[in-house]
């Protein structure tokens, strides 16, 4: 007997629709054909976990003490080193056992947030575009999204003063993300203190995803929202392993911040999973301890990438600004076209895979996300691919602009 009469339920139903369904059609199609694709769609570091971090995870692997369900809440030891990074990084003290928590990658406990904190009906206030589980999140837990369409003359901030007074009342929860992905913006410090002052008059809980916390470059240093005065007592900030440490596979992430709101994250994650493997914890509190060398040394490798593919699409006559932070470039589509043609346009004539801006939500319509996940050999492929298929900026300016076309540096 067939099971296809029992429908999923609404909360299922109710999520956008997948975008990526054409894309990820074509690529297959790609690969079947042998084609050489170059996949910079994908925010999948292309980079190799730290020795130190596999040598610690091998050594707590043959621990027999790892190897039984790990406590609910976390190691005591990584939750240690998590608000000894905090210390040491931004000057905020917190406590281990309230104040942290563990989790399998912060996309999980973004998610789990939402069915701890969101109401069928509650009001949240999510960025447009944005990372997909700061909207899908709520959508699933059965809240109202409000979007906040970010826009280029704002630099991509939000804009916390066009916030209708009576969404702002009703409103339970704000997400946002600085440095940003899917734009790669950067929010001054004076944006956190504003959007903590607003939290704080309309008592809305704020969610901070600080998951490019170290990938930021020219000297560049993000701000942590537990940073402002009195953000603890209303804001939760979330982190990843993933991204500054090669370690998308491990799924290790952690929240800090507000103990009420962790207490009741930790709650719902009791009754749902066993948190991370104890060997994988030892290991994530290795990288947290790697010194600035390792950072140093991880920012270069995606800076190097960053100028080189700036310089590349300037030449075919787009006007890119460099990039503060994150592994992505905010690439602004051929006049004329929607983010999903430019994409699929692109797969198709050049084999060069990026994400069509609208995956973010309908504020990332006209832009596509590029990721700084190759080397410049790679990089350099692709320019000339681009150049090839004579997909620029603007044709009339770009015949000015690319005079000497090898000036593509294609080594
Ligand atoms: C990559 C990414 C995440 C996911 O991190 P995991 O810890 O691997 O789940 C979360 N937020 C943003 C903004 C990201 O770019």
């Amino acid at each position: 007997m067939s099971l296809n009469w029992i429908t999923p339920a609404q909360r299922i139903q109710q999520l956008p629709a997948y975008p990526f369904a054409r894309l990820d059609e074509l690529k297959a199609k790609a690969r079947e054909q042998g084609l050489d694709l170059i996949d910079l769609g994908m925010g999948n570091p292309d980079g190799t976990t730290p020795p130190e971090v596999i040598e610690a995870g091998i050594n707590a692997l043959k621990n027999p003490a790892n190897h039984g369900y790990p406590p609910f809440e976390g190691t005591a030891s990584f939750r240690r080193a998590i608000t000894n990074w905090y210390h040491r990084r931004y000057g905020v003290t917190l406590d281990p056992d309230s104040e942290a928590l563990p989790l399998l990658g912060s996309k999980e406990g973004l998610g789990h947030l939402a069915l701890a904190y969101i109401n069928p009906g509650d009001t949240v206030l999510v960025p447009s575009p944005s990372y997909p589980v700061h909207f899908r999140g709520p959508v699933i837990a059965g809240g109202n999204v409000y979007s906040l369409t970010l826009k280029p003359e704002n630099n991509w901030l939000i804009d916390l003063a066009a916030i209708p007074d009576e969404v702002a009342q009703q409103a339970k929860i704000l997400y946002f993300n600085y440095p940003s992905n899917p734009t790669a913006a950067t929010a001054p410090r004076e944006f956190f203190e504003e959007i903590v002052a607003f939290a704080r008059k309309y008592e809305i809980l704020l969610v901070h995803d600080l998951c490019y916390a170290e990938l930021a470059f020219d000297g560049y240093q993000p701000t942590s929202l537990l940073e402002i005065p009195g953000a603890k007592e209303i804001g939760v900030e979330f982190h990843t392993m993933s991204k500054t440490y090669n370690m998308a596979g491990w799924r290790v992430g952690f929240v800090v911040g507000n103990r009420h709101v962790i207490q009741g994250l930790r709650t719902l994650k009791t009754n749902l999973d066993y948190g991370i493997f104890a060997a994988l914890q030892a290991a994530a509190e290795t990288a947290l301890q790697l010194p600035d060398s390792y950072l140093q040394q991880v920012q270069t490798r995606y800076q190097t990438r960053r100028d080189f593919l700036v310089n590349g699409f300037n030449q075919l006559g787009w006007n890119l600004e460099k990039t503060k932070a994150t592994m992505y470039l905010w690439v602004p589509v051929t006049p004329g076209m929607t983010s999903t043609d430019f994409a699929l346009t692109v797969l198709q004539q050049t084999g060069v895979v990026v994400t069509p801006g609208n995956a973010f939500g309908k504020g990332g319509e006209g832009y596509v996300r590029i990721s700084l996940i190759a080397d410049c050999d790679r990089l350099g492929e692709a320019l000339r691919r681009f150049q090839e298929a004579g997909i620029y900026w603007d044709k009339t300016q770009s015949l000015q602009n690319c005079k000497q076309p090898s000036a593509i540096h294609l080594a």
